[in-house]
């Protein structure tokens, strides 16, 4: 880790007060139907490909008043350099949009915490990602509540002063629309789509 700020104290304090806004921010109608989703999502007779773009959309709702509380600006791509892990659907949406053949994955992939710290999504092309529309539910959930970007660089982060806010029921709905014979294969999306030559 690099030397941090004088006043980094300050900015993790301030880091967790903007979190606590975009909490506040969020109305309660949303919250409802965030934690009923797995449960909705389980009577919906509807294709796994649908119920994962149901997913992304409450996502993407939860998500749109949170700019005024985070770093996240386009052209920072600091997250796309680090571990992303996605579901085989999901896998399937972005090969399906691209074209690009992904690798089978029959069993999980866990990594360590770092491995892939400093190394570009393969959807990532000049700090910008090619797949937005349908890019992973991680992705999506990934803010940074720091004022600047400087926090969530992995060679400045302790990874324990990165204030998260977790939709766990949107989580719970994507692994259970992601189960395949009883559970989800999850792996990172560079496992999914290696390196091309
Ligand atoms: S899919 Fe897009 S947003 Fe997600 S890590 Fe890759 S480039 Fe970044």
């Amino acid at each position: 880790m690099s030397d941090l700020p004088s006043d980094y104290s300050q900015q993790v304090a301030k880091a967790h007060d903007r979190m606590d806004g975009f909490k506040a921010s969020l109305t309660a109608d949303a919250l409802v139907r965030e934690d009923a989703l797995p449960e909705t999502l389980a009577r919906v007779n509807a294709s796994a490909k649908c119920k994962l773009r149901r997913i992304y959309a409450m996502s993407d709702e939860l998500a749109k008043n949170r700019d005024p509380f985070i770093a996240c600006k386009k052209g920072c791509a600091n997250c796309c350099r680090m571990n992303v892990v996605i579901s085989t659907l999901e896998a399937e949406q972005i090969a399906n949009a691209t074209g690009r053949k992904m690798a089978a994955i029959t069993r999980p992939k866990p990594h360590a915490i770092e491995t892939f710290d400093g190394v570009d999504c393969p959807f990532l092309l000049d700090s910008m990602c090619t797949v937005y529309e349908d890019r992973p539910l991680v992705c999506r959930n990934h803010a940074s509540y720091y004022e600047t970007n400087f926090a969530c660089d992995t060679v400045n982060m302790p990874v324990t002063d990165a204030p998260i806010v977790e939709f766990t029921e949107l989580t719970k709905a994507l692994g259970m629309v992601s189960a395949v014979k009883g559970y989800a294969m999850f792996a990172d999306i560079r496992d999914f789509f290696p390196k091309q030559d």
